[in-house]
């Protein structure tokens, strides 16, 4: 082991920073977080500095180092740009037996600062011994990730109820399994997140009335939208429970690498439904997703796009709400957005579209007075389930008037490795459709012919 990984308590304790540049800001704020009694000497101070000195958070002294300055002082950081100061300032504290950081010199430090996942009070730190501190601002970005913000509210949480929980539960033991049932509450850490102070009660009751080795929790379903494919546009909360997940039940739409995130012993229900092929009826979809509920499990619903968009998501949470089960839903990036901005096509554009609609061509058919209300100038349509209705969409917007060299889109497999986009004008929509395959978006308006210049995305 070359450093000894130590997490010190610094609150009032005075430390010295030398530099008033950037960098030293960097290192003074951290210090100010802390709640350290902070001295910066430098020649000169950013505006941060004196913003900080003016509300009596630090105190500067403008001059020179000299090697007093380290005299009764915790911690000293050497941040100026002048590697001989750093040095002096390096001896001297060495000198005194005052750990010392030299920024960007490792070799030449008594400490180093690790990079930090702050989730206070739960802080994660990571160390590449100097050697290699892009690797571990990587392992940092990865951490940052999986550990979501309401850790530290949690752990708070634990905090100020160990009195509670010692006095209650008199062995080692049962406190152990308390705490053990506390952190895997299924529905404790997400009612937390959501500050939702009666669930979070009803999850503390539960948890203190329970016998420990009789309890089976009470399940919970989120209904999480998994995006239109690339799993870089997954959101950080979906992320976060899928990898928590007991059982994850999903459709056809929910790309592959979206389900590489899924926690490795999760179990794993395909429901995939094809355009006019329902492998799994929504009806048995919902009772699926009680079934698991009931038996205390934590259910997924992962749903592709957006689950609030043509989801059917408001179905699925029904049977749910009548019979009391905890639920969620985490909101995706609906196919519209993600086709269209992979595909350069901007939905709205000040000049061309002051508006955009998004219709389902799956269903009953839409009615004459609503294509009557689409066929309209400066307005952007986009089309899911659409690829079939195609030459209904071309017949009934020609019908109305609109233009039939209005431009159009077709976007297959959208934001996905093997996405394809054709384009054309609308008179021609039936015809270009027959060279594309589902899931595909259509899109009709005069925003379409800003892919010529902004298309970015290739596979
Ligand atoms: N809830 C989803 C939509 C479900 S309806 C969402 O918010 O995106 C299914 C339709 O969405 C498909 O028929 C297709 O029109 C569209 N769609 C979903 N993902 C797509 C993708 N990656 N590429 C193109 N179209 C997509």
């Amino acid at each position: 082991m070359d450093y000894f990984p130590i997490f010190c308590q610094l609150a009032q304790k005075p430390c010295l920073v030398v530099g008033g540049g950037e960098i030293a800001e960097r290192k003074a704020r951290l210090l100010i977080d802390a709640g350290a009694q902070l001295t910066v000497v430098a020649l000169s101070f950013t505006p941060q500095f004196l913003s900080w000195q003016q509300a009596q958070k630090i105190r500067l002294i403008q001059r020179a180092f000299t090697d007093e300055l380290i005299n009764h002082q915790w911690l000293v950081i050497a941040a100026t740009n002048n590697d001989a100061v750093n040095q002096q300032v390096y001896q001297a504290a060495n000198a005194r037996q005052t750990f010392c950081n030299v920024v960007d010199s490792p070799q030449q430090a008594s400490f180093i600062m690790p990079s930090i996942i702050d989730r206070s009070p739960i802080m994660v730190a990571i160390s590449s011994g100097g050697k290699a501190p892009v690797l571990a601002r990587i392992l940092r970005e990865k951490l940052e990730v999986s550990l979501p913000q309401h850790l530290g509210r949690l752990a708070e949480l634990a905090g100020s109820l160990r009195d509670t929980v010692k006095a209650r539960f008199s062995r080692m033991s049962q406190r152990r399994q308390f705490w053990e049932r506390f952190f895997t509450h299924p529905n404790l850490a997400q009612s937390v997140a959501d500050q939702h102070q009666p669930h979070i009660q009803a999850s503390l009751n539960q948890l203190f009335d329970a016998q420990p080795s009789t309890t089976t929790p009470q399940g919970s379903v989120v209904l999480v939208g998994a995006g239109p494919g690339d799993p870089g546009l997954l959101t950080l909360k979906g992320l976060q429970h899928i990898q928590q997940a007991d059982v994850v039940i999903y459709d056809r739409l929910v790309s592959e690498p979206v389900m590489q995130l899924v926690r490795r012993d999760a179990e794993r229900i395909f429901v995939g439904k094809r355009a006019g092929d329902h492998c799994v009826p929504q009806t048995q979809i919902n009772q699926l997703l009680l079934q698991h509920a009931q038996q205390g499990k934590r259910v997924v619903r992962l749903k592709g796009g957006d689950p609030f968009i043509f989801g059917r998501g408001a179905e699925e949470l029904a049977l749910l709400v009548q019979h009391q089960i905890n639920f969620s839903v985490v909101p995706g990036i609906t196919a519209a957005s993600g086709c269209s901005t992979y595909a350069g096509i901007p939905l709205t554009h000040r000049d061309h579209a002051q508006s955009v609609r998004f219709i389902t061509g799956h269903g009953k058919d839409i009615t004459l007075p609503e294509w009557r209300c689409l066929a309209v100038k400066n307005q952007t349509l986009v089309f899911y389930m659409g690829l079939t209705k195609a030459p209904l969409i071309e017949a009934s917007l020609l019908a109305q008037n609109m233009a039939p060299t209005t431009p159009v889109a077709i976007i297959e497999n959208g934001t996905l490795p093997n996405q394809k986009v054709v384009t054309g004008e609308l008179q021609h929509l039936a015809h270009l459709a027959q060279q594309c395959h589902s899931p595909a978006l259509i899109i009709v308006g005069e925003v379409v012919n800003y892919r010529a210049s902004l298309h970015w995305f290739s596979s």
